[in-house]
């Protein structure tokens, strides 16, 4: 079996604006091989700059797209082909973009395996620890307190035992700050779990006040309060926390997360769709799981990060909650056949063979750019 060619598929919505909003655009990997079978990925980077990366003709050895690095090779040789695009990419990869392309073309690669081998993905990763994990509804805090609190009404009358508010206007003032986290918590009651996600807001000082103040709330976690760069920060600031603090959706490469855990982290949050697919990110949640730490996707795209994300999550003894955006956008809720429904506050990890997604060829084509 060889790959005959590597697809790297364009989308986005007519209007995209400067909201926190991933799911206004994305990219679709297709890996074709010679046997008919084909697999699909997704990569969650700035569509332009992955599609670059993945496409880019040969400059030299360590400088070389991922299609030039696949072309021609067995697509059931994940690891070795991991490495290839790895080492073909050196020169401008070890993290970032290229290794937030690497996962699509590696989601593409499990799910052939997948189809080939006839089993779904997650048993190829050791089998289900999980049939079905806890969803939280992820979504952008209101525009103002009161709006956060109708927000938080809905998604409780939807079945969600846990919620998550992130972003928006969250970090201008303390007492903005704690009247949206007070009206986030009073909208949810105090039977469903609130996550606060302060997206880079604070300092570290800054943080540790708000963690303190945040706990009258009772918060599941404090997410990404500040820069990725801070290790310093957040090894003080998970030493006086009073809540859980959970960080990672920036970081790429397995080091960066061992980092994450050396500073303290109580969960870490890698998203398939970033770190180098599913190869890396079962990786991440084992190293987590040695240190007895949460691990939690990080996912804010369309149906088939949530595939990828419920197959590695199930093949992890640290894993219950999956990250479930509930952004209505067209991508976010048409792209892929399978809706992924909320039934009891759970979403069932897909029985079928690969990643057990299909895409709709009518949205692919009506928001293809390029
Ligand atoms: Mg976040």
């Amino acid at each position: 079996m060889k790959i005959t060619d590597v697809e790297a598929i364009w989308l986005q919505l007519p209007v995209v604006d400067e909201r926190c909003d991933g799911t206004q655009d994305t990219l679709i990997v297709r890996v074709h091989t010679d046997a008919g079978i084909v697999g699909v990925g997704e990569v969650d980077s700035s569509p332009m700059v992955a599609k670059a990366i993945i496409e880019a003709p040969l400059s030299h050895a360590i400088a070389r797209g991922l299609r030039q690095c696949v072309l021609g090779q067995n697509p059931l040789d994940i690891a070795v082909l991991w490495e290839r695009m790895y080492q073909g990419t050196i020169f401008f990869g070890r993290g970032g973009a290229a290794q937030q392309a690497i996962s699509g073309v590696d989601m593409a690669l499990w799910d052939i395996l997948g189809k080939v081998l006839k089993q779904p993905v997650y048993r190829l990763l050791g089998g289900a620890f999980h049939t079905k994990l806890r969803a939280y509804a992820s979504n952008l805090f209101g525009d103002t307190p009161q709006a956060t609190y109708e927000q938080a009404r809905r998604l409780v009358d939807q079945g969600f035992t846990a919620v998550k508010f992130g972003w928006g206007p969250l970090g201008k003032s303390e007492a903005l700050d704690l009247e949206l986290v007070r009206q986030a918590r009073a909208g949810l009651g105090d039977a469903v779990d609130l996550m606060i996600d302060a997206g880079l807001a604070y300092d570290a000082s800054t943080a540790i006040r708000r963690a303190r103040q945040f706990a009258e709330f009772n918060p599941f976690w404090l997410e990404e309060p500040l820069h990725p760069d801070d290790l310093e920060g957040y090894a003080r600031l998970t030493q006086a926390s009073p809540i859980r603090i959970a960080a990672g959706e920036q970081e790429t490469t397995l080091h960066g997360f061992a980092a994450l855990l050396d500073a303290g982290l109580d969960v870490i949050q890698p998203d398939v769709a970033r770190v180098g697919g599913i190869s890396r990110a079962i990786e991440i949640g084992r190293l987590a799981a040695q240190r007895h730490r949460l691990c939690v996707n990080h996912s804010y795209k369309t149906g088939v990060s949530i595939a990828a994300s419920l197959h590695f999550l199930a093949a992890l003894p640290n894993a219950s909650l999956l990250e479930y955006c509930v952004e209505q956008s067209a991508l976010r809720q048409t792209l892929t056949r399978q809706r992924f429904p909320v039934v009891d506050g759970y979403v069932a990890v897909p029985q079928e063979p690969g990643l057990g997604v299909e895409l709709d060829e009518e949205v692919v084509a009506r928001y293809r750019v390029a």
